[in-house]
Order: C-alpha cells, then structure tokens, then sequence
C-alpha cells in the first residue's frame, strides 16, 4: 500500500471528547471515526486489525471443533420472551417493530436464537457434542457509552455456544474454550490473565473472565504472585481473619459526638480500624437489612446480592435505617436490636472487645463480642478482597491489578434449555435437556486492549500479530531518484515475500513520515537515505525498543522476518 493512498486521516490534536489513550489514538492515527455516541466506523487500518484477529479466532475456534454460523441481527421478541430475558434487558436493549406491529430486537447476545435453532435440529445424543460460534455486531444501548471502543453500543464479538449430553461433556468443552483463549490472547500478543469470575443472574459455577492487564482497565483483579490464583474483586472468595485471642471486657457506652465516619471514631476513641465493625443498611425489593463488615473492610454487594437472592440492592434511606435502627446513619450497630435481618461478614464474628455504633446519636459501644452481644441472622463472606489479604489457595497476601476483560467462557447448564425445551433422546430413548455453555469474546475491545498495553507517548506499538501493516518505508528525500527506486525495490520484494508494507511515498518531510509512523505503530520501519544508496545498508528501527539495525540489500529480508518473530 502506498502512503499517498491510504485512507488514514491522521489528526495532530488529541480529541477532546476521548479520555482513555486507545480512544485518543485510534482518533489521532485515522483507525476509526465516530457516527454516533458508542457507535464507529472502522476505517481500513482498524478494519486490517480486526480481520487479523478474527482470523486467529478463527483458526483456534475450528482447532477444536468449532463450526461457523451466522445468525440474524434483527431478533423476533417471542424467544426472548420464552426465557424471561425480553424484560431483564430492560433499556439495554435495542428493540424495534415490524410494519406488523411484530416486536423485534437487536441481538445483545444469541443464546435464545442459537437454542432455538438446535432444538428444531437436534433430536439425538448421537447429534452431540455440538460447538457453534459466529463473528458479527453485538448491541447494546448503553446508557453511557464512552471510552471509545472499549464500551461501544455497536461492537464486534465471537460467541460460541456449547451443546453436550450431560455435565461431563459440558466440562470438556469448557476446557477446551478455556485452552483456545489462552492461545488466542497470547498469539494477539497480550499479557493477560484468566481470572475467576461471578456467574452473576445466570447462576452456576464455572465462569472465567480473560483480562489484559492494563492501568486503564475497568475491572480490578487479585492475582496471588505464589500459586496461580487469579479472580476478579468482585468474585474473589476470603477465608475470615482470625485475630490474637482477648479476654472479653464488658459491653460498654461511650459517648463519641460528631463521629459519623470510621476515621472519626477511630481518631476519637484512638482504636485501629480493625477494631471496629461497620454497619450498613441495606434495601431491596424484598426490605431492609443491616450489613455488618470490619472497619477497613468494604462489602462486596455482588455477594451480597447473591447471599440474599434479590434482584435490587440500595443503600437505605434515612426512613429506612430509622425503623431498623431508631436511630441516623453514622451511630448504628447490631446490637440490642429485635426483628432485623443482619448480616456478618464472618471475620466481624472473630473480633474481641469491638466499638459499634449505639443506635443512639453520638454514642458508640465499646467492648463488643460478637456472638455474645449480638447474634446474626447469618454469618457470611461478604466482604471485598484488598491487597495484601491472604490467597485464598495458599495463604500467600495477594496483589491488585487493573484488568480490560476481553473475553469470558461460561457454563449455562440449562438455564436457556430448560425454558426453550431443548432436548434430545439419550441412549435408552429418554429425553434429556441439553447442556450448554457460552464463550465470548470482543474482537473490537480486544483491538482496543492491545492499545491500552501498546502504547508510547508517540502513538501505538502494535504486536506484530496484530499490526496493520507490519513494516513501513520512508525514503528520506523523494525527489532522490535512487532512494525511492530502492524503496520501490524493497517495498516490491517485502510485498513479494508475504509481509505486508506500505511505502510512504508521500512529498512530506522525513519529520513528518517518522510521526505517522511512530503514531499508527508499525513495528518495523524501514529508513532508505544516503547511506542506504552509498553503502548499501538499510535501517531498519523497532518501534518497540527504540533499537536500530543496519542490514544489507542481501540479508535484511531475512532479518527482518527474525525481528517481527520476536514482536
Ligand atoms: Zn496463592
């Protein structure tokens, strides 16, 4: 491709609507164009990406057996309905009528349209294990789309769905998705890091989410640096602290005025945060209840909505916290109270001598035990994972790292079988539900993720795998007829020998073509001036490490294809 016809409007101002750097630099490179909020179009450069990583999808889908489909965009309502979820999308959903007055919807997802199609199909164990999977647009009206690709309302994802015979085939299949994402992210040149994950509304237990690491990641995760636990904050199970034994002192009130918060009342009363227990009410659709955790400690309200099985989870309002407590916010606790749902977090159970609010303005209790002052309506793991608490494997206190999840296999059960009656005959002639799992992955969001990892102060540093074009050339001065007929040369037998190049064949200055260069990322960039023409030495420079190599006219090809392995 040559430069002066590529359509990749470079900008030299950062656009000030983008705020994370892979937003900013898709703009500035003239990788994407906005149509409407969360909504783009892929110019060729991105669109050159994006293909490259379908492709490996692709290829590791099909490695293990995956069969490509493509289902319909534009959903019928009726399916969606059959499995409760044309109402859970709430606005979520992108819905649409027919000329017919027929509700219709634009796919956030396929497992309605894939079990109905394989329900019809299927008749026979002999039939399963079936893996299908398709590459197209997803949609979902986010309420805020930002962060350019990242959170798109229109984006591209692979979702493979799963059919087997019983749990057993199900775990094999799992395996064999979880297997196929580890090659697909690390052939894309990322470092990433499956983690454990909360299986959320559909239940079950077998989810892992596949996260790039990077600053800029919307989801936190632990990772233990001694054994091979990984999870997401949210999910991340903890075993309870178990302090020093103490002599239990007797239950005592002590005026504490002014302090509502935690760092007040430990400021005031001259107690470490561990010491003390945080009392946090709670409404849901089903009513109100007091959440109880350690002072340095914060609820996890993931589990705590999947403790209480509720589909709404607030914080209560000021009349709520009155009728549990008769008392304001900031002086509550669990004790002496009657006809309250309270719920410990279990390392609150293990405290000695605690302080607690009084459920009386300005007044804390000291020398609390729990158990003996209060007894709980139940005692749980509700709490958030912070660094340095202890692995739940081994022990060891773990780290945090920020995470872009790309991808996310799942066990479904039968969760969609059962409402959509998908079934087949076993081998004794009995029916039996399929047993399903689904694997997505964001091929957009991946493009994105490899940015927010890749990147400089210049521009973009694509992996190789990923890259555009993995080399450009830039013969310094294009009124040289030697240089661009070298150029020329070289672009002509990279071309010929498989590696995709452009040639910026561009009037502009050297100062110029380095920028672009630098800013859409190539990873080799391939300089031809005097020297070249003189002494019969190429430059070549890695966009990666700075690093600059000379090659002759006789051996660059090959050193070049040793440089893009190790890119
Ligand atoms: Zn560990």
């Amino acid at each position: 491709m040559l430069a002066s016809q590529l359509y990749a409007p470079t900008l030299r101002e950062t656009p000030a609507e983008a705020e994370i750097v892979s937003h900013q630099l898709m703009l500035r490179a003239g990788f994407i164009r906005k149509a409407a909020g969360g909504v783009y179009t892929y110019l060729p450069l991105a669109w050159r990406v994006l293909r490259k990583i379908e492709a490996i999808v692709r290829e590791e889908m099909n490695a293990k057996g995956g069969q490509e489909l493509a289902m319909p965009i534009i959903q019928p309502a009726e399916m969606w309905k059959d499995t409760g979820r044309w109402d859970v999308y709430g606005d979520e959903m992108f819905r649409l009528k027919d000329r017919h007055n027929r509700d219709f919807c634009l796919g956030p997802t396929h497992e309605e349209m894939i079990t109905t199609t394989v329900k019809s199909d299927v008749r026979s164990y002999r039939q399963l294990p079936l893996l299908l999977y398709q590459i197209q647009n997803k949609y979902r009206d986010e309420i805020r789309p930002r962060f350019g690709l990242m959170r798109g309302r229109e984006f591209i994802m692979k979702d493979l769905y799963s059919f087997d015979r019983d749990e057993q085939g199900l775990n094999e299949s799992y395996n064999k998705m979880y297997d196929a994402y580890s090659r697909i992210f690390t052939r894309c040149g990322l470092n990433f890091r499956p983690v454990e994950a909360d299986p959320g509304a559909i239940g079950g237990s077998g989810t892992h989410e596949f996260m790039v690491v990077a600053d800029s990641g919307e989801a936190a995760i632990v990772y233990c640096p001694k054994c091979d636990y990984a999870a997401n904050v949210e999910k991340a199970e903890l075993h309870p602290i178990t302090p020093a034994n103490e002599t239990a002192l007797p239950l005592e009130e002590k005026a504490t005025p002014g302090t509502k918060t935690i760092e007040a009342l430990t400021a005031f009363l001259a107690v470490a945060p561990d010491k003390t227990i945080k009392t946090l009410a709670y409404t849901t659709e089903k009513g109100s209840f007091l959440a109880l955790v350690r002072g340095d400690h914060e609820v996890n309200e993931i589990k705590l909505q999947n403790l209480m099985k509720c589909l709404t989870l607030e914080m209560a309002d000021e009349a709520a916290v009155a009728k549990m407590t008769g008392c304001t916010p900031g002086f509550i606790g669990p004790v002496g109270l009657k006809g309250v749902t309270i719920i410990a977090d279990a390392t609150v159970m293990n405290l000695f001598n605690a302080v607690c609010g009084a459920n009386k303005p300005d007044y804390h209790y000291i020398q609390v035990n729990p158990g003996r002052d209060f007894v709980p309506t139940q005692t749980a793991d509700i709490r958030m994972i912070q660094e340095n608490d202890p692995c739940p494997r081994c022990s060891y206190p773990v780290k945090q790292a920020r995470g872009i999840e790309v991808g996310q296999v799942f066990k479904l059960f039968t969760k969609y079988s059962e409402p959509l009656k998908a079934t087949y005959l076993d081998v004794n002639g009995k029916e039996q539900l399929m047993v399903m799992g689904c694997y997505g992955i964001g091929v957009s969001r991946t493009m994105a993720a490899a940015i927010e990892q890749h990147h400089d102060a210049n521009g973009i540093i694509w992996p190789a795998a990923l890259a555009p074009f993995q080399t450009v050339i830039v013969p310094i001065n294009t009124k040289d007829e030697a240089q661009t007929n070298l150029a020329k040369t070289i672009y002509k037998q990279l071309n010929d020998a498989g590696y995709e190049s452009v040639l910026d064949d561009r009037d502009e200055r050297p100062g110029v073509k380095f920028k672009d260069a630098d800013l859409i990322g190539y990873p080799l960039k391939i300089t031809l001036g005097p020297k070249a023409v003189n002494e019969n030495l190429i430059e070549v420079k890695v966009r990666r490490s700075g690093e600059v190599f000379y090659f002759t006219l006789e051996n660059y090809l090959q050193e070049v294809q040793a440089l893009l392995n190790t890119l």
